[in-house]
């Protein structure tokens, strides 16, 4: 079998509003073989930019577009194709934009390798470990402090026993963080795990948060049992994550905003985080999130696949995460929260046990369909 053809679909909801929801677009990484197989893979990126990464002609050696260094290959060697791209994009890439659209391609190549051989991707990745995993709803702040325990008592209605709020104006003010927090408590309950993602939030004087803002908040968190406060800082900030682990009583999570293992190094040895939420579709695609969360576990850290786009990436996010021995949860957007390339692109949709569990899709590769009329009704171009 080879690869005759590297496609990447443009979808897009009809209006795009600057907020936290990364559900709005999407770049789907369609490989395409001789023997008529296709994989569904998700670059979790600016589409087009992905589009450009996959279609741009070769400058030189160590500068080629990924479609240039895929046809005419087995699509089996994944390994061997993934350091194909990595070498082959070396000057542009790295990190960033070339290394999604590199998870786009290499979550397309084992979907496509467990179609050929009709196992589901888990079995490939070496039998997995768990028939499911725990999942949490992953949402935003409420406005109020009553909007957010509304919400919470929505997210749990709909089975979930575990939650993550964040974003929105929380951050800002001590006293509103604190209303919001115990509104959400008083509606999951005292022994339900809570998250709190700060997504880069500002202070009331207008800055982003220092460590010693963070380590406040995380203080006052902790009253409220939260189980991990997430991207306290700014992603650079790695001497400053060191300092707040080091010294916070909540466990500190980032990750999301990396690609590549070398970065997740960095985060785990420079800034001594406690859990680590590579994204399958920005991370390096499953290969490189498999190898990351190797060394998470050799540093005893949970490595919690960071999920907010499409089912494509709810899937191979479900796959890794039940193929890894440090699970723990796995990340979902929350009812109502994520737009319809969220709830309708693929099928089977995604569905919760009476457990609040995820079931692994058993369907060869990544167990997916995409819909055909979802694909045609938001495709740009
Ligand atoms: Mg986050």
């Amino acid at each position: 079998m080879k690869i005759t053809d590297v496609e990447v679909v443009y979808l897009k909801i009809p209006t795009v509003a600057m907020e936290a929801n990364g559900t709005q677009d999407a770049a789907v990484v369609l490989v395409h073989t001789d023997d008529g197989i296709t994989g569904v893979g998700e670059a979790e990126s600016s589409p087009l930019v992905v589009k450009a990464i996959v279609e741009a002609p070769r400058s030189h050696s160590v500068m080629v577009g990924l479609r240039e260094l895929l046809i005419g290959q087995d699509p089996f060697a994944i390994e061997r194709l993934w350091w194909r791209m990595y070498e082959g994009s070396l000057y542009f890439g790295r990190k960033g934009a070339v290394l999604h659209a590199i998870s786009g391609v290499d979550i397309a190549l084992w979907d496509l390798k467990g179609k050929a051989l009709g196992r589901p991707l888990c079995d490939l990745l070496g039998g997995s470990t768990a028939t499911k995993v725990r999942a949490y709803a992953s949402g935003l702040f409420g406005k109020r402090p009553e909007e957010s325990g509304e919400k919470a008592v929505r997210f749990r209605e709909a089975g979930f026993t575990a939650f993550k709020f964040g974003w929105e104006d929380f951050g800002r003010d001590p006293r509103s963080d604190r209303a919001h927090v115990e509104a959400i408590r008083r509606a999951i309950g005292d022994e339900a795990p809570l998250m709190v993602d700060v997504g880069w939030a500002r202070d009331s004087g207008g800055a982003v948060w220092d460590v010693k803002t963070a380590l406040a908040r995380s203080r006052m968190l902790a009253e409220y049992g939260v189980y991990w406060l997430e991207e306290p800082l700014h992603p650079d900030d790695l001497d400053g994550y060191r300092r707040l682990s080091a010294a916070s009583p909540v466990r500190i999570a980032a990750g999301e905003e990396e690609a590549g293992l070398p970065s997740f190094r960095d985060l785990i040895e420079r800034g001594g985080v406690d859990v680590v939420q590579p994204d399958v579709a920005r991370a390096g695609g499953v290969t490189e999130t498999m190898r990351i969360a190797a060394f998470a576990d050799a540093h005893h850290r949970p490595c919690v696949p960071h999920h907010y786009s499409t089912g494509i990436l709810g899937a191979v996010s479900v796959h890794v995460n039940a193929s890894i021995p440090n699970r723990l949860f796995q990340e979902t957007p929350a009812p109502g929260e994520g737009s319809v390339l969220n709830t309708d692109l693929v099928a089977p949709a995604f569905k919760l046990d009476a457990d609040g569990c995820v079931v692994i899709p058993d369907g060869p590769g990544l167990g997916i369909d995409l819909d055909p009329d979802v694909m045609a009704r938001f495709r740009v171009g």
